[in-house]
């Protein structure tokens, strides 16, 4: 059995509203889109969702980078991942989003050959997936009333944007805290935003708001600066910018740099990979989070599988699809109920019906 044709389609989103955090503002997510064909009767699907500021691609390179990919995977056996993974790395660096669309796609066809939900087939840890809900940058006060709403909606557990001004930031998080109470988890990110003295001070301030953790709160390539302050705060210190590759894991964990990980499939290039940070975190006993970067359904769904088939996968913000006004998945998207993302009861990653209207024609077919 073998590959027959990929269709790659381009699909913009809208968020609901500006998406802000401290590296800049979202207001659309302009993803990639594949759909890979078995001679078979069976086809995956898979989805790019590039950030310029994280790894450096856009929906043009994602393009490009599947321009050179695809061709080489016609013909080829679906399941053999690894193997795929390697031809992806051999001829194109880096553009892990592109690369990732691929890998989900194969998973999704590992699933339908196995009959089985996704998560069943690389772990089947658990069968729901607690996922917390972003507050993106606001004034204090409006952050403070987007949580309640999320509260009153049903989460658990809130993600709080800071990193842009120290001062504030504490106020963005006391104002949360106050609102929702104590029994509502809270975790904050500064995506790069403080230097590491600021860290150590702001992080000082917020260690009486019962934070889980702190996500990247210096630059992703100062790992000397994120030991530091792991070694200088209570709080527990999470690197996301700082680990993209299972190679990055590793590096992060030797530096002492990190208590937690978080895993981005468009970071570190699709659920294969994923896997392999996940356990090099769990021989160090550093747990991980699984985060997104404006998937829509398909992407976030692929992504629930993860989270659910993988023990040391333990906390998920998996929000982006919620964020997003335009919708892709018409049926098949992890559900949610309340805090809980269900990922679907159906064989692979679940997707049965995508919007035709958003999804378009393809803009390029290999075959
Ligand atoms: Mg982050």
């Amino acid at each position: 059995m073998g590959i027959k044709e990929i269709r790659v389609y381009s699909v913009k989103l809208q968020y609901k509203e500006p998406f802000r955090i401290a590296l800049g503002t979202s207001t659309e997510s302009h993803n990639v889109i594949v759909q890979v064909i078995t001679d078979f009767e069976i086809e995956g699907w898979g989805e790019a969702s590039p950030s310029q500021r994280i790894t450096g691609e856009t929906p043009q390179t994602v393009m490009e980078a599947l321009d050179k990919i695809s061709p080489k995977l016609i013909g080829m056996c679906p399941l053999r991942i690894e193997h795929v993974v390697e031809i992806m790395d051999e001829t194109v660096s880096g553009n892990p989003s592109a690369k990732a669309a691929i890998d989900m796609a194969l998973h999704d066809i590992l699933g339908k050959v196995a009959q089985r939900p996704l998560y069943r087939v690389i772990g089947g840890y658990r069968t729901k997936v607690l996922t917390d809900f972003t507050l993106g940058i606001k004034s204090p006060q409006e952050m403070a009333e987007a949580a309640v709403k999320a509260i009153e909606q049903g989460f658990r557990a809130l993600k709080i944007k800071v990193g842009i001004n120290p001062e504030e930031d504490v106020e963005r998080v006391a104002m949360v805290r106050n609102s929702v109470g104590n029994k509502v988890a809270l975790r904050i990110d500064a995506n790069q935003g403080w230097t590491p003295e600021q860290a150590v001070n702001v992080l000082k301030k917020l260690e009486r708001f019962d934070l889980e953790f702190v996500e990247q709160p210096v630059k992703a390539n100062d790992l000397e600066g994120l030991a530091y302050v792991r070694k200088n705060s209570t709080i527990p210190i999470m690197a996301d910018e700082a680990v993209h590759s299972p190679r990055d894991a590793l590096k992060t964990v030797e530096a002492e740099a990190v208590d937690l990980i978080n895993i981005k499939l468009m970071k570190c290039g699709g659920i294969l990979n994923a896997r392999k940070i996940a356990a090099i975190a769990e021989a160090a006993a550093v747990p991980c989070m699984i985060g997104c970067m404006g998937e829509s359904g398909l992407g976030i769904t692929a992504a629930v599988h993860l989270a659910a088939a993988t023990k040391n996968i333990r906390y998920a913000d998996l929000d982006s699809d919620l964020l997003l006004k335009d919708k892709l998945i018409e049926k098949g998207c992890a559900e949610l109920e309340g805090s809980l993302r269900i990922p679907p009861n159906q064989p692979g990653i679940g997707i049965q019906k995508i919007f035709h209207g958003k999804l378009g024609k393809p803009i390029k077919v290999y075959r």
